[in-house]
């Protein structure tokens, strides 16, 4: 069974005529999949995004998170769902300013239904897992933009959950840094984790081993990319 499984999703927004932002959108991820998500500005690449990470629904079609239709779920549950399902990595990082890296860490937990005991420990492993446990007391002001990112993938993850979303998570990072957050998302593949970004850069999106394009909310997959479909 795919992980995601979108049949013919559309997103509008406002009627009449409004904005289709996202039209007969089909895409099926399976478990361990990397996909980079491609397109011009505006062409509805977070709103993509957005329905796979049920932050937001479609306006017509159907979407399945890892079996489930979620149109038959209320926002609670889809909430839920979200949270033991997914995790989010953004451009602009969005950890609190005056909070630890360890506390922002461990703030993913806090709607999450595991036991508290355990949750400094499972923060400082997640960190542990991005190389920076020996930066858990410092404040995000002072880390650099690579240290930052990872992180904000240290507290998407610490969850565990099966499928990570990202929205352009390298756009502010030079090609060095880049580079080690890409070996960084291959560690974590290798560890079953199911990967969705959006890039708008070509090294990023050679490095998933499948690759869609959005143009005007329409989504199409060129073929497969050859040297990384075997990984
Ligand atoms: P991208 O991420 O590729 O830059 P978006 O998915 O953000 O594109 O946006 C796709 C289209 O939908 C754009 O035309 C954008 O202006 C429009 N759009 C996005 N969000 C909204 C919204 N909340 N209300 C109205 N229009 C929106
Ligand atoms: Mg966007």
């Amino acid at each position: 069974m795919a992980l995601i499984d979108a049949d013919d999703v559309g997103r509008r927004y406002g009627a009449d005529p409004g904005v289709v932002a996202l039209q007969h959108a089909t895409l099926r991820v399976d478990h361990g999949d990397s996909v980079a998500v491609v397109g011009p500005s505006g062409s509805g690449k977070s709103t993509l995004l957005h329905i796979l990470g049920c932050l937001d629904r479609p306006t017509s079609g159907t979407y399945r998170l890892d079996g489930v239709d979620t149109a038959g779920l209320d926002d609670h549950e889809l909430a839920r769902l979200r949270g033991e399902r997914i995790g989010f990595v953004f451009q602009s990082f969005h950890l609190l300013a005056y909070r630890s890296a360890l506390d922002n860490v461990m703030m993913a937990e806090v709607y999450q239904r595991r036991s508290r005991s355990g949750r400094r420990a499972r923060a400082l492993a997640a960190l542990e897992r991005v190389g920076l446990a020996h930066r858990a007391d410092h404040l995000p002001a002072s880390m650099s933009g690579g240290e930052r990112q990872r992180v904000a993938i240290a507290r998407a993850v610490v969850t565990a959950p099966p499928l990570l979303l990202c929205d352009e998570p390298t756009g502010n990072l030079d090609s060095a840094t880049t580079a080690r957050i890409l070996a960084l998302l291959d560690d974590l593949r290798r560890d079953g984790l199911t990967l969705v970004l959006i890039t708008h850069d070509p090294v990023v999106a050679a490095h998933a081993t499948r690759c869609v394009h959005i143009v005007d909310g329409i989504l199409t997959e060129p073929s497969p990319n050859p040297a990384r479909t075997a990984r």
